[in-house]
Formats: structure tokens, C-alpha cells, sequence
């Protein structure tokens, strides 16, 4: 897969992806995907380079320049195939783990960063084609929503995980929240690890886990659980984390 990310700081973007499990497989001979930086800046007849503008009609904050932008837009489309180009902005879509499957399944994606008051409207009408917010509240740039978007849409190429069973183990993979986890040592000052996940029985462990992640979600994000079938094993399942947590059975 290509990402190429369009933004006037690349380094915040690129220091980012320089560390952490995403970078080193980036890094990678054979790696599985690769990043592409363009900053418009190098597509400005300005003198100094300069891609903001005061806003028609007045009022605060400058307004990214169509010009620049669409400059960078044709030099991208025209080094290889065209991509899916997408807007990072508070008014997109919201991103979720749907969504990043969705991204990960594409041959390419550019990630427009915008800053100030964001990018003309005439570039977005012309050149975009979605866009995607990382929440209800406002960055002051698109490039940390771009690195959120990169990390988790690369875990879920094949070959960027160590361990290709880790991605498909996380929340969200299969509708459910992730199970908790426990390490050496066996004890705290106050707490063992639970037994089961200590007695080698695979077939139980796998149980107990399930039985946790069906009872977090019930318990953290009860409106995911709510839209989900579950087969009278999983049901099984859940009663028994709530009885054991003392919660009751759920109507
Ligand atoms: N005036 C814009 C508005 O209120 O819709 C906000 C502009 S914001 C200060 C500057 C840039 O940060 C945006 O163009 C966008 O690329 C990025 N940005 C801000 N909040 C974001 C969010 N929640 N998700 C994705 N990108 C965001």
C-alpha cells in the first residue's frame, strides 16, 4: 500500500512513523507499505513560498490557496495511479476501525493536512473525494489526525505486525473490546495474576478471554454489545461475567 501525505510540516508527520513497531516495518526492504511526503510550499510561485491567504469576506485566522494545493494535487496524480484523496477535518466522516479496514484494503490513499482555516473550498470541491475527522473537536493541523490514520490502518496490512495474530486480537476486530492482559510477575503486592492464565490450558485460557472481552464491552460499551447477535454460547459466557462480578444477568 502508498500513503502519500500532503502537508506543510512533513517532519512532524515523518518523525513519527521514524520509531514504534509501524516505523520499523516501514523500514523494512520488503516493506509492506511506504510513505510519500509533499508539501505544497514546493508548488507556490511565492517568493517565500507562502500557501495562506486572508479569508474572503473577512474575519480571522488565513485560508490554504487553491493554487499551491492543486499543483500538488496533478504532480501526485500523475506519479502512478491516481488515489483515493482524503481531507482531514473536523467536519469529515469520524474515523473508526471500520473505516481503517476500509482504508487498508486500498491501493493508495493521500492525506491532505490542512492548518490556519483549512484549505479553499474550491480545491475540496474539485480534488477530494471524502473526508475523515478524528473526533468532535478542533487540531490546530491535519497531521496528527494523518498519523493516527496511518498507524491504524498499517496494523492492519498484512506483514507490519511482528505477529500477525496481534491486529486481529485488538478491540474492534471482531466487534468486541480486547480482553485484559498480565505479565511476569505472577504477583503484585496486592494482586495475582488470575489462575487460569497460568495453568497452560489453552482451551480454558481462550474461554476466560473471550468471557472477559464480552463482559468489558458489556461494561465499557454496552452500544456496541447492543448491536451485536450474540449465539447462546457467547450469551452463556456473559452471564457468567456478570454473575461473577456480582452485576446480575442482563435483561
Ligand atoms: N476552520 C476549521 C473548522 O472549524 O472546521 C478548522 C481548521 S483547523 C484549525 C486546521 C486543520 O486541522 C484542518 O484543516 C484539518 O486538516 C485539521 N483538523 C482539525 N481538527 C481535526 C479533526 N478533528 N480531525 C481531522 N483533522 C482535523
Amino acid at each position: 500500500m502508498r500513503i502519500d501525505i500532503i502537508t506543510i510540516f512533513p517532519e512532524l508527520v515523518r518523525h513519527w512513523f521514524d520509531q514504534g513497531v509501524v516505523g520499523r516495518a516501514l523500514a523494512k526492504n520488503d516493506a509492506p507499505a511506504s510513505l510519500h511526503y509533499w508539501n505544497p510550499r514546493s508548488y507556490s510561485d511565492d517568493r517565500h513560498q507562502r500557501v495562506d491567504d486572508r479569508p474572503f469576506g473577512g474575519g480571522p485566522g488565513m485560508v490554504m490557496q487553491y493554487e499551491p494545493l492543486a499543483r500538488t494535487a496533478a504532480a501526485i496524480n500523475a506519479d502512478g495511479d491516481k488515489p483515493l484523496h482524503i481531507y482531514l477535518s473536523p467536519q469529515g466522516t469520524t474515523f473508526n476501525h471500520e473505516l481503517a479496514a476500509e482504508l487498508a484494503r486500498k491501493p493508495r490513499i493521500a492525506l491532505w493536512c490542512g492548518r490556519y482555516e483549512g484549505l479553499d473550498q474550491r480545491f475540496i470541491d474539485e480534488h477530494i473525494d471524502a473526508e475523515i475527522s478524528i473526533g468532535d473537536f478542533v487540531l490546530s493541523g491535519g497531521e496528527i489526525a494523518a498519523a493516527i490514520i496511518i498507524d491504524a490502518v498499517l496494523r492492519l496490512i498484512p506483514g507490519v505486525l511482528g505477529d500477525a495474530a496481534s491486529a486481529a486480537e485488538d478491540s474492534f476486530h471482531h466487534k468486541l473490546l480486547d480482553h485484559p492482559h498480565y505479565t511476569r510477575p505472577e504477583n503484585t503486592a496486592k494482586i495475582r495474576a488470575p489462575e487460569i492464565l497460568l495453568s497452560g490450558n489453552h482451551a480454558l485460557i481462550a474461554r476466560w478471554r473471550l468471557k472477559q472481552a464480552l463482559g468489558r464491552t458489556f461494561l465499557h460499551r454496552p452500544d456496541i454489545l447492543n448491536q451485536l447477535e450474540l449465539s447462546d454460547a457467547q450469551q452463556k459466557l456473559l452471564n457468567e461475567f456478570l454473575t461473577e462480578q456480582h452485576l446480575g444477568e442482563p435483561s
